[in-house]
């Protein structure tokens, strides 16, 4: 059964001359991860939020578990670093979370006691940050912070968890931390991150969508994503989408990226 589900789904932004997500279609199962890449106004943050209802599409269906108005609680977005509170304590933020992030505000008017607080000591234990607990998050690093905004969204045990560019400005080494503790949390919930590290994509993600001027222009595991599908999504951007190639994450080593030779 299909959790989350793309019908020729069209999204257009008020004056924009072309749609930011155009018909696109795409279904993803239980327990998939899939990295989104492509270049920058792509359309990828767009596909995000009309993932977690945030938008509503113009034309098309978005489903999940085959619900066109499903409880949005089925879904978490990490939200980059910067929308952590930044007085409060990491604990705080985190049990903030577990009201969505619709309940902001009410979450900053409720006391703040765990709802789970064995759940929430385990997910900070296993992201390396429990001895931070008690800690404001304006003390922390940006690595640290965006483990803060992860374990947020994993402790709302939402069967489909959303990140876009979990793992900006991060090095290496964050970088795969963030990327295992969101895949840890798989087993049946599913992961869409947006990531434009693409030598990250291919090596983390079991599915690679390749997404372009508003549209999917591959979909496929990351051992059958080929150096040219890379350059394509980024040529396919300066002509479409008037971006330029100065925008584009080059791969470093393509580690997983086949030669089309
Ligand atoms: P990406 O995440 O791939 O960089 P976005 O989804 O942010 O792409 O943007 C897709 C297109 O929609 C871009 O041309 C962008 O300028 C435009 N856009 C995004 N958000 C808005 C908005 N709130 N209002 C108007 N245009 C927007």
């Amino acid at each position: 059964m299909t959790l989350l589900g793309f019908h020729d789904v069209t999204k257009s932004y008020d004056g924009a001359t072309r749609p930011a997500v155009a018909d696109v279609s795409l279904t993803v199962d239980p327990g998939e991860d899939v990295a989104i890449v492509g270049p920058s106004g792509a359309g990828k943050t767009t596909l995000l939020r009309l993932a977690t209802g945030a938008l509503r599409p113009d034309s098309g269906r978005v489903t999940i578990d085959g619900d066109p108005d499903p409880d949005r609680t089925q879904t978490a977005l990490v939200y980059q670093e910067g929308a952590l509170l930044e007085r409060r304590s990491v604990l705080s933020n985190v049990v903030v979370g577990t009201l969505g992030s619709q309940s902001r505000l009410r979450g900053l008017l409720e006391p703040l006691y765990p709802r789970d607080p064995e759940r929430a000591i385990q997910l900070l234990e296993r992201a390396g940050i429990a001895e931070y607990a008690d800690t404001r998050v304006d003390q922390l690093s940006s690595g640290e912070r965006q483990r803060v905004a992860c374990v947020r969204a994993l402790v709302q045990e939402s069967r489909l968890l959303l990140a876009d560019e979990p793992t900006a400005n991060l090095d290496p080494t964050t970088s795969q931390r963030i990327l295992d503790l969101l895949s840890a949390a798989l087993d049946d919930r599913s992961l869409i991150v947006v990531i434009h590290d693409i030598d990250l994509a291919l090596e983390h993600f079991e599915r690679i969508v390749g997404f372009s001027g508003g549209t999917v222009r591959f979909d496929k595991p990351p051992s059958r994503v080929s150096a040219a599908d890379v350059d394509r999504l980024f040529d396919e951007s300066a002509t479409t989408a008037g971006s330029t190639r100065a925008t584009r994450a080059q791969p470093r080593s393509k580690p997983g990226v086949q030669s089309d030779q």
